[in-house]
C-alpha cells in the first residue's frame, strides 16, 4: 500500500545525511567529551561544531549559550523550572498562555503546586494571546514569561517579538518554546527578545531524544539534573555526541536550505487546503490565514469525530493527526482549540495535516483522492449531519 506522511508536527523522518554523519560516533568515534585523551577530544571537538551548527541557526552571540538537553521537553522544563527556582527569591509569579505544549503547562501546574503562582493567558480565535494583556498581567513578583513561538496544532504563529519587547521593558525573563519555529522559519533569538529559546533536533529532520536550550548570557538557571560538570554546570550527564552531530547538521541544513524549503512545502499545504476546501464542504480552517508555520493545516470537518478521520486516513496509509500526537488517543479534545474558543460542532472534527521536505503533489493528489469519499462516508453515518 501507499504511505504518505502528513504528520511532521508529531515527528519527522531523518536526513539520510544526518543518519550518515552520525553513524561513526556510534562505531569506532566513541569518546566521551569529558576525557582528556585522543578520544575525548575528537568528541569534544564534534561537540563544539554541533553548538556551533545550533548557535549560528538562531543567531545567538556565542556557542557557549546553547546546552544540549534530551529534546523539547527537557529543554522547557529546564527553562521554566530552572528560572523558577533560580528567581524565587525575587517573586513566585510565571505569565504563560492556554495554547502551549504540555511540556510548557504541565510544568506550569507543577509549579503551582510548589508554590508559585501562574497566569494563563487566554487567545483569540486563531490561537494568538494578546499582548497589552499580557502587559497589565506583568507585576512586581513576575519572575517569567513563558509563550510559544508557534503552535504546534494549528501552526498559529504568535506575536514573539511583541511579547519580547514587553518583557524587556518590564525587565521579565522571557523562555520561547520554538519547537516547531526554529528550522521551519527564519529564528532569531535578539529580534524575538528571548532569553530561554526551546528546541529539538526530531521536528526538524534530525535524530529523537536530542535538543537543545538556549540561554542567554547572564541569564540565572538552576539546573534539573545535577551531576558532573558537563554543559558548564547546567545539565549534568554524559553528552549524546551522535546526537548532537545529527542535531547540529540539521540545523546547519535548515540554515542553508531552510527559506526556499519551506516555500515549497507552504505551496503543497495551500494546494491541500485548496481542494479540501473546493471539494469537501462543511470544513473550518483553525489555523491563522497568514500567520501560520507553512507546513501546518488544522480543519475542521464538522459533525465528524477526528478520531475516525484518522483511523480512516490511516487504512489507506495516510497518517494524520487530531491534534498533538502527546495527546491522541485521549478522548477529551485539544485544549488548544478550546482556548480558541471553536465551537463543539467543529472541535471534536478538526485533523492537523503538517507537511515536511519529502512530501510531493503527488501525496496531495493521493490524500485527495481518499479524503472526500470518506468523510461523505462517515458523514453519511453521523446523526447530526444535515447538508447545507
Ligand atoms: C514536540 C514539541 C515539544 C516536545 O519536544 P520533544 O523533543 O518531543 O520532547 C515541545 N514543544 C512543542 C511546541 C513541540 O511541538
Amino acid at each position: 500500500m501507499r504511505r504518505v506522511y502528513l504528520d511532521a508536527n508529531a515527528t519527522t523522518r531523518a536526513h539520510p545525511e544526518v543518519i550518515e554523519a552520525m553513524s561513526p560516533f556510534y562505531g569506532e568515534k566513541y569518546g566521551n567529551a569529558s576525557s582528556a585523551h585522543a578520544f575525548g577530544r575528537e568528541a569534544k571537538k564534534h561537540l563544539d561544531r554541533s553548538r556551533q551548527q545550533v548557535s549560528q541557526l538562531i543567531h545567538a552571540d556565542s556557542p557557549e549559550e546553547i546546552v544540549f538537553t534530551s529534546g523539547g521537553t527537557e529543554s522547557d522544563n529546564l527553562a521554566v523550572k530552572g528560572t523558577a527556582y533560580a528567581l524565587k527569591d525575587k517573586g513566585n509569579h510565571i505569565i504563560t498562555s492556554s495554547v502551549e505544549h504540555k511540556a510548557v503547562l504541565n510544568t506550569c501546574k507543577y509549579l503551582e503546586d510548589q508554590g508559585f503562582q501562574v497566569t494563563y493567558l487566554g487567545v483569540d480565535r486563531y490561537g494568538i494571546i494578546d499582548p497589552e494583556e499580557l502587559r497589565k498581567s506583568i507585576r512586581d513578583d513576575t519572575i517569567l514569561i513563558t509563550i510559544m513561538s508557534a503552535n504546534n496544532e494549528t501552526g498559529t504563529i504568535l506575536p514573539v517579538e511583541e511579547i519580547g519587547r514587553i518583557a524587556g521593558e518590564k525587565n521579565v525573563v522571557f523562555h520561547t518554546d520554538a519547537v516547531q519555529t526554529i528550522g521551519k522559519m527564519p529564528f532569531d533569538v535578539h529580534a524575538a527578545g528571548a532569553d530561554l529559546v526551546s528546541l529539538s533536533a526530531h521536528k526538524i529532520n534530525g535524530p529523537k531524544g536530542i535538543g537543545a536550550l538556549y540561554i542567554k548570557k547572564g541569564t540565572k538557571i538552576v539546573p534539573c539534573h545535577h551531576g558532573g560538570h558537563h554543559e558548564n554546570g547546567r545539565r549534568a550527564g554524559t553528552e549524546n555526541i551522535p546526537a548532537a552531530v545529527g542535531l547540529g547538521l540539521s540545523c546547519e541544513i535548515a540554515a542553508t536550505e531552510g527559506q526556499e524549503l519551506f516555500a515549497g512545502v507552504g505551496r503543497l499545504r495551500d494546494m491541500l487546503r485548496d481542494r479540501i476546501e473546493r471539494e469537501i464542504g462543511q470544513t473550518q480552517v483553525n489555523s491563522h490565514p497568514e500567520k501560520c508555520l507553512p507546513n501546518t493545516l488544522n480543519i475542521s470537518f464538522r459533525y465528524l469525530e477526528g478520531e475516525a478521520i484518522v483511523l480512516g486516513l490511516d487504512s489507506e496509509g495516510i497518517a494524520v493527526s487530531t491534534g498533538s500526537a502527546c495527546t491522541s488517543g485521549e478522548l477529551e479534545p485539544s485544549h488548544v482549540l478550546k482556548s480558541m474558543g471553536v465551537e463543539l460542532m467543529s472541535l471534536r472534527g478538526a485533523i492537523r495535516f503538517s507537511l515536511d521536505r519529502f512530501n510531493t503533489e503527488s501525496d496531495i493528489d493521493y490524500v485527495m483522492k481518499k479524503l472526500p469519499p470518506l468523510i461523505g462516508a462517515l458523514r453519511k453515518l453521523s446523526p447530526g449531519y444535515k447538508e447545507e
